[in-house]
């Protein structure tokens, strides 16, 4: 393995390579949001401002920076995205620059919101593409998790996207084993279809032992992290953080899993962010182990 090495507590550490700049994040809602889930592994909520939200100037500051470094596509998340104020002048001016998929929690959606995310995608050549999360296809489990009504908040924000001809993705953290994939996906497109999205699509993702999934259930333990060996058959540059990073309103990180860590603020613009990452958090393991992408077409 040709790529830089760091020692930590005696373990050598793998560093991931930058390979090509594809992918910027934005955490245009920073660490706000409106619901409280148990299990958010940055423990965003409505009280937590640790990393602000992003303003319309600092997006468009990182767009422009962007550009010049030939990033291709455009994600942003939160927190929930739409309750930052700027949202839809945002979501106008990211779209000038590339495709972009929003991760939101579906709870903010009326039906006049609908109707201008549907104009915006309109007078725009590259595509708009919504990600909402749920846990459950079943009320009392979801809102177990994601809090009371979240459950009926994003059932209705899906049938307003889907009223308009967008197709949200599902996005689900996998709290089941992984042989039952195939059952769990069903039931989720079932869920959708029902919802009246034509083109129903899920996306199932590992739990990170951070924030409160690690308050709730466990965090990593002195197994849990990666070594050279993990990537003897494995290609490095195949993790996401060889081929994007995160912007937020408080510098640029790594990468969306690790934006509350401060080991993981690599410089103050995207420019600064251009080189190696040693992948010495337990986090890098879950992503190793499960191939995982925050990306969507993944
Ligand atoms: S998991 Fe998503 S919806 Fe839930 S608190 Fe975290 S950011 Fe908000
Ligand atoms: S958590 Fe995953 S995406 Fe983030 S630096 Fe580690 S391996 Fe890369």
């Amino acid at each position: 393995m040709d790529t830089p090495v760091k020692n930590l507590d005696n373990r050598i550490i793998p560093a991931v390579p930058m390979k090509n700049l594809e992918t910027l994040w934005l955490q245009v809602g920073g660490t706000l949001c409106n619901l409280e889930c148990s299990h958010c592994f940055i423990s965003c909520g409505p009280k937590n401002d640790t990393i602000p939200m992003m303003s319309f100037a600092q997006v468009k500051e990182r767009l422009e920076e962007s550009k010049q470094l030939g990033v291709k596509d455009y994600y942003i998340t939160g927190g929930e995205v739409f309750i930052n104020p700027e949202i839809f002048e945002i979501l106008e001016l990211i779209l000038r620059y590339g495709p972009l998929d929003v991760l939101t929690n579906g709870t903010q959606f009326t039906e006049e919101k609908a109707g201008r995310l549907r104009k915006i995608q309109d007078s725009s050549e590259h595509p708009l593409q919504f990600r909402v999360s749920m846990e459950s296809f079943e009320e009392a489990a979801n809102d177990a998790i994601r809090g009371k009504s979240a459950y009926r908040k994003a059932a209705v924000g899906i049938e307003h996207l889907a009223a308009v001809g967008f197709s949200p993705i599902l996005t689900i953290t996998r709290t089941w084993e992984e042989e039952n994939d195939a059952e769990m996906e069903l039931k989720f497109v079932e869920f959708l279809c029902s919802k009246g999205v034509s083109k129903p699509r899920i996306k199932i993702l590992p739990g990170f032992l951070l924030g409160k999934l690690a308050d709730n259930e466990r965090s990593y333990n002195d197994e849990e992290y990666v070594t050279e060996k993990c990537f003897e058959n494995f290609d490095i540059t195949q993790l996401q953080c060889a081929t994007s990073r995160m912007a937020t309103g408080d510098g640029v990180y790594v990468c969306p899993i690790l934006v509350d860590n401060p080991k993981a603020r690599m410089g103050n613009n995207i420019e600064e962010t251009l080189q190696p990452f040693p992948l010495s958090h337990s986090a890098c393991y879950t992503c190793r182990v499960t191939g995982m992408t925050c990306k969507s077409s993944s």
